[in-house]
């Protein structure tokens, strides 16, 4: 299954940049800019086997942990349908089972995979401001 993915998948591309946080950010504002950088990288990783037409909506795809921390490299396993659930929140995140903070989220759905998370507040504010699809 993983094999059908070009190698870049499993490269550099795949790895989380740090986003230089300024000092006069909040936490919660940092954070959310954080977990919106996975999100775009996620973006990306859920379209080249959507438009490769490689999976159907059962497939499950591996996806990059949401969560704010800058060292995560957890990857976590999610079908397009369950994906595009999760983007259809502007607010909304995915995270690996116990990667969701609580400071600034709240989780709305749990399985042995994956959290998928509510951010409220600041975060959610900031979150949803900096939504790729809106
Ligand atoms: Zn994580």
């Amino acid at each position: 299954m993983l094999s059908a993915f070009p190698p870049s998948f499993a490269g550099s591309s795949c790895r989380k940049k740090e986003l230089v946080a300024s000092g006069k950010m909040t936490s919660a504002k940092r954070k959310a800019l954080n977990e919106g950088a996975f999100r775009e990288a996620n973006e990306k990783l859920e379209r080249s086997p959507r438009e490769l037409d490689l999976v159907d909506g059962d497939s499950l795809i591996p996806f990059l942990c949401e969560c704010p921390r800058h060292e995560c490299r957890e990857i976590v396993l999610l079908t397009l349908r369950e994906y595009e659930d999760v983007r259809s929140s502007p607010k909304g995140g995915l995270a690996a089972v116990g990667h969701e903070d609580r400071s600034i989220e709240r989780v709305m759905a749990q399985n042995n995979r994956f959290v998928t998370t509510e951010k409220f507040g600041e975060a959610g504010d900031v979150h949803a401001e900096a939504n790729p699809r809106g």
